[in-house]
């Protein structure tokens, strides 16, 4: 699967998004090592901090489905992610993150999207 194609998955569930309140639509598709797919969307609610981004949403699916950081080849994102989704995408250790900015396709690693990240090492 290419980049284009894993973003175009996540084009394409973006409509599935609860976003009653922004109107804001996101998807997110990630590559799994063993050539899966697992999508996944924003989920607002009234009580709006408790809104769930796309990539959470996705994440916490794979995660359910047996996945564990380090089986994500790729993640596709119709959005620019915010600075939490990027401690997760580094969190989940995925190799790579393509994701639309401001008209722009961008791919980049995790250690790009968040250089000097806090993660596990750092709690010893
Ligand atoms: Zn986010």
């Amino acid at each position: 699967m290419t980049d284009a194609e894993l973003l175009a998955a996540a084009d394409a569930i973006a409509a599935r998004a609860y976003a009653p309140y922004s109107k804001f639509h996101v998807g997110c598709a990630v590559l799994c090592r063993d050539g899966r797919v697992v999508e996944g969307v924003n989920v607002e609610n009234a009580a709006y901090p408790l809104g769930v981004c796309a990539e959470r949403t996705a994440f916490s699916r794979a995660m359910a489905e047996g996945h564990r950081p380090g089986d994500f080849v790729l993640a596709a994102i119709t959005a620019s992610p915010c600075g939490g989704c990027r401690q997760w995408l580094a969190e989940m250790g995925v190799e790579r993150v393509v994701f639309r900015n401001g008209g722009r396709v961008v791919t980049m690693t995790p250690s790009e999207l968040l250089p000097e990240s806090f993660d596990s090492s750092d709690m010893a």
